[in-house]
């Protein structure tokens, strides 16, 4: 064999997660750092690819896999297949990112009838024998040979019911030596053959199980879903370790541990154990575990040395570790590490008090937090002022809150959630196959298991709310209730639960937004030291504006005028203007508009001082203003049919057979007031017919309407110079921002500048102040990018309009293409991102930087910035600072997600130059 397909945990390179995958390369590394780790080798990820394509195992591997049992042997002192003094292994999945649960793991592995009597003549504990052995044989029959875990435990349940024991540790050797035949048995009826005794065929088995396990639906369905590529994971390792036993008594225990508590972040030690058990006890929630703190009084001697392997652990890694460990016989085996998941709040106290410490730099600090996963920190939280009584408590398992109709099984919950119900996922225990249930769940609720929990675990990776290990809760998953007491909750029942108390509540509750927290302040003040692009948001309101000041932003990048208009004090005066047939008529309606603006945009200032505010002028089409035909026309229907009945006219049921709805109250009118209103929604059905375009995104609009109507533009910037005027006047620094949208020619903007040019003047004038702001353009048509130069000479920034230039650039619109088409085209790789999200480098991206040069050619201080959507975007934050703009513009709920991505931008530069 030329290829190195395998490595003992001594020579493993521990950084090689690629290759070794993450549990492989960290047994490694464990090992070479003198922790205590079973002896064991791991089998490359490589041979899973060769094995999947070949649908064979690489030639010489099973030979290069005996020499490696023969090291374990040796280290072990124990035989594979020995009678006497035998040898057990386990065969553990792990690729190069952590899928927890999603592939196959086998236990105990060298178990047959020779073995297991060296076993019991080795351990002097039959019944720790026998329980060993039915767990291998359920465990094996399910992986390597595929029978259903059902089949199984219809047994070991009837064993249970005729010995009349309730808990599985009341078993003794014999039940579990019957147990262990009838499972021998079924594994005969299911597959027609005897359960293989060869050590050497179960190991060879095991291996192609692990390997299949990386093509399951669970696993496929778990990448696809966290964006996991074959450049991030390929194929799984297998890990072969010698078995160690927390089982074999009372001073045997087995637990999982986080080096910080994952939840809040806390440093404490955090995790849970169970004396006498197997590791998987712990983790499938099957017996509920004790907290770590008990440990220290049961066995103290074994708690000292946990501490000091779980400090070792973090000074190692400079990371919060999740790790597992197994006590024989009152030694303590290390048998796994990694790095921990946790929820954005652990995430953040950890980076900031790791710091603190010492342990990690800033920069480690900012780097191993993901943007996007600050988003869940602006989760809602149960109202404190709620006064609900709490119906159960389970353990907090995963912080935030949530509430929904309740589910009892993931199929039924993937159904519902794609209908758009919220759902709260109810289950005894969780297993990997329930994870489409997860995705569609607002929560988790489970009535067993500890905070290590499958359902924990995943909760957290995916920040979803849960409850874990609710035992007041019996789950009927077939009639589909819950019972707590008296209290039947079934399927459909809405409950709230809050996974940061673990408490149950029936109906839905009022939640909060979340307040900033002081580590979040300073783990982004750390993210403003570094970033060199700066973050404004996109607001339109002072309420608004005060949010995002809150979280950071330094300015506004857009302010869309358009939305003050649509105020339900402001509309009729917007409509009046429209529906004006006549210059006179329209300047009427904008003399009314004009003071409500002005104290628009001087609260919005003064909300914002001292930062720059952009404010861009009226953008959309006039018909948006406007009901739609349709709508008139149903109105006037209805009208009409009202004028009838008050002048006492015969209308029956048929004449109303109409879907309308008429204005209300209607009965205090006359017929007057009624003819008033019908001509009015015939005027503006007109206008409606008049407006009407093919294709109004690509109309009517933008600098378009400023060009047709230079009284609307004028009245707006009038507006805005005497906020700048007012605010001035007050002392009150401001950075105003005049910026013209849909641009396409340098006349446009010409135009527009001469509007501002005399409109400063007279404002100046009116005054007596001098007038400080700045005049741009958006850039977001093609032709505009084109012709950055010569708008350059005009404007003093510019900002990227990437919702329309992403349209422009593609020919089509975000509506149609994520409809129709885009989520094939992202699936089958014909396009990687959706470009509306995510900015299109390749493409959109060239187009910016041509621009930008052009633009910094003509005006080498002009000012850039990004207010389309995908500003808020890590990915396009790192492109955006590439080509060094000076800022980003985002909705305000993206603003700390935002400045940690610029952080990262100038933090990974090197990086991303090399592509
Ligand atoms: C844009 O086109 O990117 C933009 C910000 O303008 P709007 O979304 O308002 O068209
Ligand atoms: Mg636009």
């Amino acid at each position: 064999m030329t290829e190195k397909y395998i490595y003992s945990f001594q020579k493993g390179d521990g950084k090689n997660k690629v290759l070794l995958g993450g549990k492989g390369a960290n047994l490694c590394e464990m090992t070479q750092i003198g922790l205590n780790v079973p002896p064991g080798f791991v089998i490359t990820t490589k041979a899973c690819l060769d094995y999947l394509e070949n649908h064979q195992l690489p030639d010489g591997l099973l030979e290069d896999v005996k020499a490696h049992i023969a090291e374990i042997e040796t280290l072990s002192g124990k035989q594979f297949g020995d009678r006497r003094n035998p040898l057990l292994v386990s065969v553990r999945s792990g690729s190069a990112i952590s899928m927890p649960g999603m592939m196959d793991t086998i236990l105990n592995l060298g178990l047959n009838a020779q073995t297991l009597t060296g076993l019991i003549e080795q351990t002097g504990d039959a019944r720790f024998a026998y329980d060993a052995y039915r767990r291998f044989i359920q465990l094996f029959g399910k992986v390597a040979l595929g029978i259903d875990d059902q089949k199984f435990d219809l047994h070991f349940a009837a064993v249970k019911k005729q010995a009349g024991i309730k808990s599985d540790v009341g078993l003794d050797a014999e039940h579990l030596r019957q147990i262990s035949e009838l499972f021998l048995q079924v594994v005969l009826e299911e597959t027609g053959k005897p359960f293989p005794e060869n050590v050497y065929e179960q190991l060879e088995l095991s291996i192609k199980a692990v390997f299949n396990s990386w093509m399951g639906k669970r696993a496929v369905d778990y990448r696809r879903e966290f964006h996991i590529t074959p450049k991030m994971a390929n194929g799984t390792a297998v890990n072969v370790v010698a078995m160690v036993f927390g089982n074999m008594g009372n001073d045997c225990a087995t637990g999982v541990g986080f080096t910080r508590n994952p939840g809040t972040g806390v440093n404490e030690m955090y995790g849970e154990y169970l004396v006498n058990a197997q590791g998987e006890d712990v983790v499938a929630g099957i017996r509920t575990p004790k907290p770590v703190h008990e440990l220290a009084q049961e066995m103290p001697d074994l708690y000292k040395q946990l501490v000091d392997l779980r400090n070792k652990l973090e000074a190692h890694y400079q990371e919060v570790q999740d790790y597992e460990y197994t006590i024989e016989r009152g030694i303590l085996f290390c048998l796994q590490t990694r790095n921990g998941k946790m929820n954005a709040t652990a995430m953040v106290r950890t980076s900031v008090e790791m710091m603190a410490e010492g342990l990690i730099s800033k920069e480690q600090a900012l780097l191993r937090i993901n943007p996007e996963l600050l988003e869940q920190l602006l989760h809602p939280q149960l109202d404190p002022e709620n006064k609900a009584q709490p119906v159960a408590q389970g353990l907090p398992a995963s912080p935030g809150a949530a509430f929904g109709k309740c589910v009892f099984d993931a199929d039924t919950a993937e159904l519902m959630g794609r209908a758009g119900e919220r759902i709260i996922l109810l289950r005894e225990e969780t297993k990997p196959e329930d994870i489409h249930g997860f995705f569609a769940a607002q929560g988790i609720l489970t009535s067993r298991g500890g905070k290590t929990s499958h359902a924990a675990v995943v909760a957290r990776g995916m920040g979803k709310a849960c409850i874990a290990g609710a035992e007041d809760l019996q789950i009927d998953v077939r009639a589909h209730q819950a019972i707590i007491g008296d209290l039947h909750i079934r399927e459909g029942d809405t409950i709230t639960i809050d996974g940061s108390t673990g408490l149950i509540y029936l109906g839905e509750i009022a939640m909060i937004e979340p307040s900033f927290s002081e580590e979040l302040k300073t783990l982004l003040s750390w993210a403003d030291e570094f970033a060199e692009l700066k973050v404004h948001a996109n607001v339109d309101t002072p309420e608004r504006a005060r949010m995002a000041l809150s979280y950071g932003a330094t300015g506004i990048g857009l302010c869309r005028t358009e939305r003050m208009f649509n105020a339900s004090d402001r509309l009729p005066l917007v409509i009046d203007m429209i529906l004006a047939d006549n210059k006179e008529a329209r300047q009427q309606a904008l003399t009314r508009l004009f003071p409500i603006q002005r104290d628009d945009f001087q609260q919005l200032f003064e909300a914002m001082s001292p930062y720059p505010v952009t404010v861009r002028l009226l953008d959309p089409p006039m018909h948006e203003f406007l009901p739609s035909e349709h709508q008139l026309e149903d109105e006037i229907k209805a009208l009409n049919l009202y004028k009838l009945m008050i002048q006492g006219q015969q209308v029956t049921l048929d004449t109303l057979g109409l879907q309308v709805l008429l204005p209300t109250p209607f009965n205090h009118l006359n017929e007057d007031v009624i003819n008033k209103a019908i001509a009015k929604k015939e005027l503006m059905l007109k206008k409606v017919k008049e407006l009407y375009e093919v294709n109004p995104m690509l109309g009517h609009r933008g600098v378009r309407l400023g060009m047709s109507y230079p009284e609307i533009y004028q009245m707006q910037i009038r507006s805005i110079l005497e906020a700048v005027a007012l605010c001035t006047q007050q002392g009150t620094p401001i950075l105003p921002e005049i910026m013209v949208p849909q641009v396409i020619t340098l006349q446009e903007l010409i135009k527009v500048k001469s509007f501002v040019d005399q409109i400063q003047q007279e404002v100046e004038s009116q005054y007596g102040i001098a007038l400080e702001f700045k005049f741009g353009t958006m850039v977001e048509t093609v032709r505009a990018c084109t012709r950055a130069g010569e708008l350059a000479q005009v404007a003093e920034f510019f900002s990227f309009g990437t919702n329309d230039l992403t349209q422009a650039t593609f020919s089509f619109s975000r509506e149609d293409a994520e409809n129709k088409f885009l989520p094939l085209y992202n699936e089958t790789g014909l396009l990687e991102d959706n470009p509306f999200e995510v900015l299109d480098a390749k493409g959109v991206g060239q187009l910016m930087k041509m621009t930008a040069d052009s633009g910094r050619l003509t005006r080498p201080d002009i000012k850039i910035g990004i207010c389309g959507e995908q500003g808020g975007h890590p990915q396009s934050i790192r492109f955006c600072h590439h080509i060094k703009l000076d800022y980003v513009s985002c909705s305000a709920p993206r603003i700390p997600i935002a400045r940690l991505a610029a952080a990262h931008a100038k933090l990974l530069e090197d990086d991303y130059r090399m592509g």
